[in-house]
């Protein structure tokens, strides 16, 4: 028998969110960013539910090699550029568009020597700081690429901040208006937070690129839960318990003592730790689903084990044997739910990084 751990990719839940994508931006074409393996679903899995999208927005070569050879046709658009100059006879053999966010780039496509224009997204730094030209650099970069015989289209795009939080995005769209209001071009502007909660109003972005809402995590998360937008965990990770201990006050479990029981206690240990990619962080007091009632975890993660607490689940008088099915997140049994916002909100971190940490040594599944 291996090992009970699995994880899930619930396909329709990500076909359901792209189409919440979609009705979110009515007037956009949607990008579905499949970066770092689809945010740890799979590239091959995401692309079969995905493929209702209008372009797909990666990272590096190889991935665009992969969407390829499942045989997209339509674009796909590399969200950092290419990295190197030989990189560009990749791009134009794959016909890939690429950002353009530095000088370099350029003085690469110049050199490049190609039968073929590419078509190129001149980024604006418009405040993340990351990757970009400056505004004092952006026309003079638009001039230098619009006199290339190597590029036929150059859209415009950045990349905001905070579209998930407070401050919003008033401040990095002045920017870019005013810097890109006589330019020809398509844009591309709205990530999920922006799609889902700035579109409408000034924001114009004709291409959106959302990732973290297809994958089933609400970019705003703790404001507001996947619910609150209509979206669906699209990545259950789920195992079975071990065995049973019983406490009695005083006892404590596992590495460091860190929890000792004041009262007697029955307790679970589930197969996963933190080597399938469950947080260590996760400290007593995370949610986890027994036989799909509610508890927590208790003490520290494991590199192979967790324990959690069997009271809540004894007292609905559900299953709490060896072999009881338990969801650290996603869906469980009877339809019942545990969001990985959640989790990654207890453990100190977001759903992106649990989702994407997902170990090899875990088998998925599509269902
Ligand atoms: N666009 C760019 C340039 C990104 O780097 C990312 C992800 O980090 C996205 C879009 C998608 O963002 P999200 O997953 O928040 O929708």
């Amino acid at each position: 028998m291996p090992r009970p751990i699995q994880a899930l990719i619930h396909a329709e839940a990500l076909s359901h969110n792209l189409a919440r994508a979609r009705a979110a931006a009515p007037d956009s074409r949607v990008f579905a960013v499949v970066k770092a393996n689809a945010y740890g679903h799979g590239i091959e899995r995401a692309y079969e539910a995905l493929r209702g999208a209008d372009g797909f927005a990666l990272l590096d070569l190889a991935e665009a090699q992969r969407v390829r050879d499942l045989g997209w046709r339509g674009p796909i658009l590399l969200l950092e550029g290419v990295f190197e100059p030989r990189d560009l006879e990749l791009c134009s053999r794959l016909n890939l568009w690429h950002t353009v966010h530095c000088e370099q780039q350029i003085d690469w496509l110049a050199m490049h020597k190609t039968h073929q224009p590419q078509r190129v997204f001149l980024k604006l730094n418009s405040g993340m700081n990351r990757l970009g030209f400056a505004p004092t650099a952006f026309r003079t970069a638009w001039t230098r690429l619009d006199a290339l015989p190597q590029v036929d289209e150059i859209s415009l795009m950045t990349h905001f901040s905070d579209a998930d939080g407070e401050r919003g995005i008033a401040h990095q769209l002045q920017r870019f208006d005013e810097l890109t209001r006589d330019l020809p071009g398509e844009r591309s502007l709205a990530n999920s937070a922006a799609t889902l909660r700035h579109m409408g109003g000034g924001l114009r972005s004709d291409w959106v690129r959302a990732g973290i809402a297809l994958y089933g995590s609400a970019p705003d998360h703790p404001a507001h839960d996947i619910a609150h937008w209509q979206l669906q965990p699209t990545m259950t990770l789920r195992s079975k318990l071990l065995a049973l201990q019983h406490l009695q006050p005083g006892d404590s479990i596992g590495y460091g003592s860190s929890f000792v029981a004041e009262q007697p206690l029955r307790i679970g240990i589930v197969a996963c730790g933190y080597a399938d990619g469950y947080p260590r962080h996760a400290g007593t007091g995370t949610p986890v689903l027994v036989d799909g009632i509610r508890t927590r975890t208790l003490g520290r993660v494991s590199m192979d084990m967790l324990a959690v607490d069997l009271e809540p689940v004894f007292a609905a008088q559900h299953n709490a044997q060896p072999g009881a099915e338990v969801t650290l997140w996603g869906m469980g049994p009877r339809g019942t739910r545990l969001a990985i916002d959640e989790v990654a909100h207890a453990a100190g971190t977001i759903g992106y990084e649990l989702m994407c940490a997902l170990a090899p040594r875990v088998p998925v599944a599509s269902v």
